[in-house]
């Protein structure tokens, strides 16, 4: 298994050891036996040193180690349950189904924020890679419709990690596929986000957003960026312009002000255009000698790969990263999608 398997899953032991020692200490004893319900504290501590164990396993890298074939099982099942010690392949019939079931669950349950196909928007090519750094992250991209018909695009980013992050995403989800069918352009769109959440207690922290509206028969991509990292915008005819333009902020991230004004931007898209759409995952990777990777390197990279399929970018892009961070794991949600403008408008 590879010893990024390994750092990631140790990473979010440690998280789950400090978030829960960290809650049994601080907590109110009688939030604690409410949570506890007939349970004992000591039964929480032996969850605890079972924690403990496996994460001692992941300094020694015999986390995983098959009892049966002493092989390594697999990461996906070992994900899904740091204490698994024997491979699906040597179980039988209903433990077996029971083990597949339990999987599938949990491939569901993290990939359930992202959406399952690539639409087809005619006239573009699209590609992502998504990969949160722990199992739920808080990045999201998505495609939609607006009342029009037209096709909508979003890329969002939660101000931290983990659980709580993955479900305030979700909340972000729910409420951006209910309210762009409704409504005609991405800034209505953040205006009506803000709205509901700005005051709303569970959104405990804040979202940026980058919302677009392509319209394929004029070519053009209308869009609200409310404090999300500048998608990059490629633009092989630019009459001696900046190649690569960065589609800037246009209004502050969601939960941030009271005076919330999105405004909106449309571009209209030639041939070749290459849009690339990113989290803080990507520019803020850090090498081994503490540098980030940067705009600037991505800027250039999409200049060099623009003339690849959409796939390919992303690829690349990802090559990029892993070469510059090295053997170490991201640290950060990772989120990349890129939409090449195609010839069959
Ligand atoms: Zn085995």
């Amino acid at each position: 298994m590879e010893s990024s398997v390994f750092a990631r899953i140790r990473e979010n032991l440690l998280a789950t050891r400090h978030n829960l020692s960290g809650w049994l200490r601080a907590a109110p004893a009688r939030n604690r036996q409410t949570r506890l319900g007939p349970a004992s504290e000591r039964a929480m501590q032996a969850h605890l040193r079972v924690l403990d164990t496996a994460i001692a396993k992941t300094e020694d890298q015999t986390l995983g180690l098959c009892q049966v074939c002493h092989g390594y099982i697999d990461p996906e099942h070992l994900e899904m349950d740091y204490t698994a010690c024997v491979c699906l392949d040597h179980f039988s019939g209903e433990e077996r189904r029971q083990l597949e079931a339990d999987l599938e669950l949990s491939q569901k349950v993290q990939k359930a924020l992202l959406p399952q196909h690539l639409p087809h928007i005619p006239g573009l090519e699209l590609a992502v890679f998504s990969r949160p750094a722990q199992i739920v992250g808080g990045d999201y991209f998505d495609f939609f419709h607006f009342a029009d018909g037209s096709h909508g695009l979003a890329i969002a980013d939660v101000a931290g990690h983990g659980m709580s992050a993955s479900l305030l995403m979700a909340s972000v989800q729910t409420a951006l596929l209910t309210l762009a069918p409704i409504t005609h352009s991405p800034a209505e769109v953040l205006n009506h986000l803000n709205r509901f959440f700005l005051h709303n207690v569970h959104l405990t922290t804040f979202v940026t957003l980058f919302l677009a509206r392509f319209d394929p028969t004029q070519r053009t991509l209308t869009y609200s960026n409310a404090g999300h990292n500048p998608p990059l915008l490629y633009r092989p005819q630019t009459n001696g312009g900046e190649p690569v333009a960065r589609l800037a902020p246009t209004g502050a991230a969601i939960g941030l002000i009271e005076e919330f004004e999105p405004g909106g931007e449309t571009v209209t898209l030639a041939q070749g255009d290459l849009l690339l759409l990113y989290t803080d995952g990507v520019t803020e990777a850090i090498n081994p000698a503490e540098e980030q990777f940067g705009v600037e390197r991505l800027a250039a990279l999409i200049q060099q790969e623009a003339c690849s399929p959409a796939r390919m970018v992303v690829q690349a892009v990802r090559q990029a990263l892993q070469e510059f961070i090295g053997s170490q794991p991201l640290a950060d949600d990772t989120t990349i999608v890129v939409a090449k403008l195609n010839g069959d408008a």
